[in-house]
């Protein structure tokens, strides 16, 4: 399959937002049955990873763990004033990779995927391409 990218416009300067949905669809559409989905994000300050579903303080604990590691008003060499968003985005990484099964995504019952914004808020761009196999 070829590449297909989608466009997220996030809200806050920090987030995360489940995009499995946006995934589920792109999987059914490819008519893959078998192989896997790799997700990856285009951008140094943003991320993707795959995490719990269920109890959103999951998501604010996670942001609040990040910038106890990397304050945002942090002094840094990097003069943007997105140093520490750079810094999260490869602390959490650009890409995941879900197997695909049954024409289903193979993911556990509370987890999701979900796009990781450090510096919004901004349009991001979130590539996906299924392959069978
Ligand atoms: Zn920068």
């Amino acid at each position: 399959m070829s590449l297909k990218t989608i466009t997220v416009r996030t809200e806050n300067p920090q987030q995360l937002i489940d995009i499995t949905h946006t995934a589920r669809l792109i999987v059914r559409e490819s008519g893959v049955t078998r192989g896997t989905c790799q997700v990856f994000i285009p951008h140094t300050t943003a991320a993707v990873t795959i995490n719990e579903n269920t109890d959103p303080n999951v998501k604010q604990d996670l942001l609040n763990i990040l910038e106890s590691v990397v304050p945002s008003k942090g002094t840094y060499l990097h003069t943007e004033g997105n140093a520490h968003a750079h810094a999260k985005a490869s602390l959490i990484g650009s890409s995941i990779m879900v197997f695909i099964e049954s024409g289903q995504l193979v993911l556990g019952t509370w987890q999701s995927i979900y796009l990781c914004e450090f510096d919004g808020p901004r349009t991001r761009n979130v590539l996906f391409r299924v392959t069978a196999g």
